[in-house]
């Protein structure tokens, strides 16, 4: 790494490799649990996790680091004053990022995060048997407990510690959306989310009224097999590098990083849905590309990871909807695709295929909901989740009030608990402020592709050529290299010049639409 020699820094450096090291061997644990694992060996891996992430997290909490950081920081402020450059930037934002780690971690008394990982354990056993039997009563006095829980941590935090908002007062709520969108406060989320849910809405009520593409053709049975084998052409030809990662299959797709080449991604295959598993596959190979462009200098430090949740969703949409579902995308892979599936795909021509993974309409389930309608599923979970952290609404209320809401935003009724508010593992993992993260990825998503077609003109056709060097390129060095060194909504000014806004993501739904549907 790229540092002055000052034993205090270098020492800091290492302390923060050695934990970094331990996370990502606990990290490897994880993939192998979702990937390989032997069913009778589960309980055994829980202990052997615990211990790997328990390491980890005192070797960021000791006292040690403590008195380091507070040392490096004075060393710095004595050399640079206010306006550090070069490797003492690089040791500024190393410090501010340390620190923010340290401080949420020693903030939270050892008692209580036993405690409440012991209740979030059984708060997630208690909501998959809730679910399976769509009973929210079983639930509640679980989703009452996580809630207390994140209050009292919200508190033990100070409440939002970055917030932008000079003046505004924060909450609780401001608390724990910081830990996935540092520095993003309730009041300028609710700013854009309220416009974006009326002009979504209007959409989608334009598209209900609109003939429904045939996508019959797309769940047909098509061979597992063949899937995989299309997957792994897909993988290589977006641009993947197989020698600094891997695909492999889990029940529920996701990507780790278990080193900086080594980044690994899964997704799993439907044998009468296959563009589950090849969007899915996109999705996440989105996240996979954030993580393998990142500044080497910044490797084994925490300073090695995506800047936020929602910018790292970002990427993962660019490349799944705003790519991923482009007419230009489908030119180059629509052939190769309809090759390995010609049966199914008989009389079957691109502009079918484009509008039918592109069908859109009002549904019950979010991971299932279409580029409409998702980020109004999020919407309705933001909604509701700052009011039950309020204290605003009651667990009790809750099912009703969120039965009212999916009535209102889609116009249809939920059947029962398990397809309403049962649906997410979130709430029982204690996880709130996470779902914002979702629109506000698809939202950042559409700031920087506007910004990038406007330096890329020729966007279109290098898509339809399947060459994405370009891309890679430009998100490279304008978003993933910083890795942490930014804020969320400092990197978003720095690559389009504006503050969070929904009117490019808005702006490209209405025109691709208009298109598709023909109003
Ligand atoms: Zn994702």
């Amino acid at each position: 790494m790229n540092h002055p020699p000052n034993p205090n820094i270098e020492r800091l450096f290492a302390l923060d490799r050695e934990r970094m090291y331990l996370s990502k061997a606990a990290a490897v644990l994880h993939w192998d649990e979702e990937t390989c694992l032997p069913p009778l060996a589960v309980e055994e891996r829980a202990e052997q996790l615990a211990v790997l992430e328990g390491l980890a997290h005192e070797k960021l909490t000791g006292p040690e680091t403590g008195e380091l950081l507070d040392r490096c920081r004075e060393d710095l402020r004595v050399r640079c004053g206010e306006s550090p450059s070069g490797n003492d930037r690089f040791a500024a934002d190393f410090l501010r990022v340390l620190e923010r780690d340290y401080r949420r971690a020693v903030k939270l008394p050892p008692d209580f995060v036993r405690d409440s990982a012991r209740a979030e354990g059984l708060s997630q056993a208690a909501w998959i048997k809730a679910r399976k039997n769509s009973d929210f009563s079983a639930f509640a006095p679980h989703l009452e407990k996580m809630l207390t829980y994140a209050r009292k941590r919200a508190e033990y935090w100070g409440f939002g510690s970055g917030s932008r908002n000079a003046g505004a007062a924060s909450t609780a709520y401001d608390g724990l959306l910081d830990s996935f969108e540092p520095g993003m406060g309730e009041a300028e989320i609710d700013a854009v989310f309220g416009p974006l849910k009326e002009r979504l809405q209007k959409l989608l009520r334009k598209i209900a009224a609109s003939p429904k593409p045939d996508d019959g053709f797309l769940h047909l049975d098509y061979d597992l097999n063949s899937q995989r084998e299309f997957s792994r052409e897909l993988l290589d030809g977006l641009g993947f590098d197989r020698r600094r990662g891997r695909l492999d299959e889990s029940a529920h797709p996701f990507t780790t990083t278990l080193g900086y080449n080594d980044v690994r991604v899964t997704t799993r295959y439907a044998q009468n849905d296959p563009m589950s598993g090849i969007f899915s596959l996109i999705h996440e190979s989105g996240h996979a590309f954030y993580e393998l462009a990142l500044d080497p200098a910044l490797k084994a430090s925490c300073l090695a990871e995506g800047v936020s949740m929602g910018i790292h969703e970002s990427q993962s949409r660019l490349w799944e909807n705003v790519i991923g579902r482009s007419r230009a995308f489908w030119e180059g892979w629509f052939p190769a695709f309809k090759s390995r599936f010609s049966g199914q795909l008989a009389g079957v021509e691109l502009p079918g295929f484009y509008r039918a993974v592109n069908a859109a309409g009002p549904s019950l389930i979010r991971t299932e909901a279409d580029e409409v309608s998702y980020s109004l599923h999020i919407i309705l979970r933001f909604e509701l989740e700052r009011r039950l952290v309020s204290g605003g609404l009651s667990v009790e209320d809750a099912p009703a009030a969120w039965n009212a809401a999916f009535g209102e935003l889609f116009g249809l009724e939920v059947p029962n608990d398990a397809a309403g508010i049962l649906q997410d593992v979130h709430w029982s993992m204690g996880a709130f402020g996470y779902f914002p993260s979702y629109a506000l990825g698809n939202l950042y998503a559409l700031q920087f592709w506007k910004k990038c077609t406007a330096d890329i003109p020729r966007i279109e056709t290098l898509l339809a050529r399947r060459e994405y060097a370009e891309i890679h390129g430009w998100l490279g060095e304008k978003i993933h290299a910083f890795g942490r060194r930014l804020l969320p909504a400092e990197l978003l000014e720095r690559v389009t010049g504006e503050t969070l806004s929904a009117l490019p993501f808005l702006e490209y739904l209405e025109t691709k639409y208009a298109e598709l549907y023909e109003f």
